[in-house]
């Protein structure tokens, strides 16, 4: 029988941490502070913004929130990052992307300054990481590596499949399985006989962003499979770049989709914010 990777149960646990890490920093007279900037409308951008206040809400972190219209000029948003950036009392700084075209979504990610780059994707945060430095890592990696070793999933050793390469999900998290001291395997678009490689995984890990993309055919016996991505299938059910029903006999543990990675990525926001005022404490 699979384990069934609980991402929902584990970021609750995560949040109740944080919850009474920010109560004791509170008892200095020390407020974590989170500002959200969203600009225009976009619906499932507005979601996601609400879901983060939610969390800062619940667990204590002081969340300011700036919704800005569809027009709003690049000049403008530089301007308030720049304004955040020198606030002492601003501790993270999260722009809701995709924004608007006419602003280069480039230049306001390298606007934020590094020290309140919650989301990690500054190139000083990229850089760090690949070094081994400490830094702010993207939120939804970082969630995955948590989800492994609160299941007591060693990465130590293992072989590591990711299918995907974006700068958000694959590419960071290729580093921290390394940093983990697993032997890892990027796979895109343009690999080839993408089953071989992916058969080879004890851990796969897939952020392909094609529903039910990876099939019992690309899965080794036993392997523990990560799934990344979200869709709504045609009964507008939500499902992941994996084949849940295909594969879940062949697996020693899979993360479900809903209820798997995605709560974790709001759970490791959070735990970037605090990180920013408390040494880390896993
Ligand atoms: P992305 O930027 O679209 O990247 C997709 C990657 O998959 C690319 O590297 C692409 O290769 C590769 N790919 C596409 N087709 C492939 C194929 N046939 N074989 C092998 N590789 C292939 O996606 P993303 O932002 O990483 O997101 C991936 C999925 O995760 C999406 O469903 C997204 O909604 C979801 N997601 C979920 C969360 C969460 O919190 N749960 C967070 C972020 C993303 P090339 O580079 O060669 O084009």
């Amino acid at each position: 029988m699979a384990t069934i990777i609980d991402g929902k149960k584990t970021s609750s646990e995560i949040k109740d941490e944080l919850k009474e890490q920010v109560e004791q920093l509170k008892e200095k007279n020390i407020e974590v502070c989170l500002c959200v900037i969203q600009v225009g409308s976009d619906p499932a951008s507005a979601i996601y913004v609400n879901n983060k206040k939610k969390a800062c809400e619940y667990i204590g972190i002081k969340s300011l929130s700036y919704e800005l219209p569809e027009d709003t000029t690049q000049e403008h948003l530089l301007e308030l990052i720049d304004k955040l950036n020198k606030q002492d009392d601003v501790h993270g700084i999260l722009v809701q992307l995709p924004i608007p075209k006419h602003i280069d979504e480039d230049r306001i990610i390298q606007a934020i300054s590094p020290n309140k780059d919650v989301d990690g994707f500054h190139p000083q945060s990229v850089g760090r990481l690949s070094i081994g430095q400490k830094g702010f890592v993207s939120c939804t990696p970082a969630g995955i590596v948590q989800l492994l070793k609160r299941y007591n999933i060693s990465m130590e050793g293992k072989e590591c499949v990711i299918v995907g390469r974006s700068n958000i999900v694959g590419k960071p998290m290729a580093m921290l399985m390394l940093r983990e001291n697993a032997t890892v395997t990027i796979c895109h678009s343009r690999t080839k006989n993408l089953a071989e490689v992916t058969k080879r995984a004890d851990i796969l890990i897939v952020a392909i962003g094609k529903a039910k993309f990876i099939k019992n055919e690309h899965v080794k016996e036993g392997a523990v499979v990560i799934d990344v991505g979200m869709h709504r299938n045609e009964n507008n059910k939500l499902c992941g770049d994996v084949d849940y029903d295909d594969v879940i006999d062949k697996v020693s543990a899979i993360t479900p989709v809903p209820g798997g990675v995605g709560p974790m990525t709001i759970a490791m926001l959070m735990y970037n914010c605090v990180e920013s005022m408390v040494p880390a404490t896993k």
